[in-house]
């Protein structure tokens, strides 16, 4: 297999030449990020590290931790990019932004460097999740601040296919364009793309397979990674679904499910080094086949806003079985946030799982909230769960009982499930977060 963006050189190195590929990368990056960036030059200094004694990247866990509070907190003191910017604003050809919950949002600056290394790896991405020149790409993702936007087109160019800018909230638009110019591919999170089946067949009496496209690619949610919600969106649509890991603080897009379906390959070997850690206790984990944990990112050659051992929050589940496409990297698969755990009387609950559960039972549309009265992670059973039933549900109080019966059969857990009418939960374009804490207020009443 040789084409453009397909390196075999890079994706099917054994972990040995990764190794030493990362370390000699590692070396001249280290120091000379220090010698430009004040604040990880105090940070290793607090935690009495030199650069240079970081030979290889299992050396890393010898540093302390990025987080995104760190970050944040940086901006605000040395706006706009922090004292980890690393580079003046002068040389920034581009700012976006991470999606921030509250206040001020957290921006990301690209150099020229930057912006060519973000292109070659998103086209790295793109064509292992099979798009090629001839593709069509409708891109339903935000094309403001949101990384997965606008970066993304110059991947989809790079390519040499075609790139039509839709963004968000273009649902009319989008189908006219799919129709008028060919569409074969449909860019989107996994709960746009659940919802543009659903106002497709519910408001416009269209079958979703009539749109025509062969691919969906879906990102920036876990929803993707999650089997049921997966084979639904194949089924609405008669295509193929491939799902992409990005983050806005580390790149856009760097890991993805190939055509055997079993988790995202790492596939920025040259420009990010990986690990794996306890969230609890930050112990590093071995990539071994079947391990959990966080996901810490450490970049090789970004130059503004390079990060160190940065905590992503990403749970993932590693494989690393021989994969029948050839490449070496270990695949990932994300199956929630850390922050979005849920522990309901000492057993762990991602909401990811919940939303896996009812999606695999007839008679509801998949989209779901779970509503918790105080932070995480502690919740008190019953967990609420607020599912949406089909335009066409049958007896309610069946339907209930059986998906209550299935999350406490499936996950051990019980739950009280409020069923909604369908089309009541919001849909995103961006983001969906499947958990919902209660105001104090709210919790109140
Ligand atoms: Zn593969």
């Amino acid at each position: 297999m040789t084409a453009a963006y397909y390196s075999e050189h890079l994706e099917t190195m054994s972990a040995g030449e990764v190794d030493d590929l990362q370390s000699r990368l590692l070396q001249r990056h280290l120091p000379a990020l220090v010698a430009r960036s004040p604040f990880y030059a105090r940070k290793l200094a607090e935690a009495g590290c030199d650069a240079r004694s970081i030979r290889r990247p299992r050396d890393l866990r010898n540093l302390p931790f990025t987080d995104k509070a760190e970050l944040r907190e940086s901006q605000l003191a040395a706006p706009p990019l922090g004292e980890y910017a690393g580079v003046p604003m002068r040389d920034v050809v581009r700012v976006h932004a991470s999606s921030g919950t509250t206040g001020r949002p957290s921006y990301v600056g690209v150099t020229a460097a930057d912006a060519d290394a973000w292109a070659d790896i998103a086209a790295r991405v793109y064509w292992c999740e099979g798009m090629r020149p001839d593709d069509v790409v409708l891109h339903a993702f935000g094309l403001g601040f949101f990384v997965g936007g606008l970066p993304l087109a110059e991947a989809v160019q790079r390519i040499g296919a075609t790139f039509i800018p839709l963004g968000t909230g273009a649902t009319d638009r989008l189908l006219s364009s799919a129709a008028d110019l060919g569409g074969t591919i449909l860019s989107c999170t996994p709960s746009y793309a659940r919802y543009l089946a659903e106002h497709m067949r519910d408001e416009l009496g269209r079958d979703p397979r009539t749109l025509g496209v062969r691919r969906v690619l879906v990102g920036a949610e876990p929803g993707g990674a999650i089997p049921a919600v997966r084979d639904r969106i194949a089924d609405d649509f008669g295509a193929e679904v491939r799902e992409s890991v990005g983050n806005a603080d580390v790149f856009p897009m760097y890991a993805a499910t190939c055509d055997a379906l079993d988790g995202n390959h790492l596939l920025a070997p040259e420009r990010l080094i990986a690990e794996i850690v306890d969230p609890e206790s930050g112990d590093v984990l071995e990539w071994e086949d079947g391990a959990e944990g966080e996901l810490v990112a450490t970049h090789l050659d970004r130059e503004c806003v390079s990060l160190v051992r940065f905590r992503t929050r990403d749970r993932v589940v590693v494989r690393t079985t021989p994969c029948p496409c050839g490449r070496t990297a270990p695949r990932i698969t994300c199956v929630g946030r850390t922050d979005d755990l849920l522990i309901v009387n000492g057993v762990n609950v991602w909401p990811s799982a919940i939303s896996d559960v009812v999606s695999s039972v007839p008679r509801t549309t998949g989209a779901i909230e779970i509503v918790v009265p105080g932070p995480l992670p502690k919740v008190d059973p019953p967990v609420c769960v607020r599912v949406e039933h089909a335009a066409e549900p049958g007896d309610l109080e069946t339907l209930c009982a059986t998906l209550e019966g299935r999350i406490r059969d499936k996950l051990v857990v019980r739950a009280k499930v409020e069923l909604l009418p369908p089309g009541t939960l919001p849909r995103s374009q961006a983001k969906t977060r499947l958990v919902r804490v209660l105001e104090p207020a709210e919790a109140g009443q």
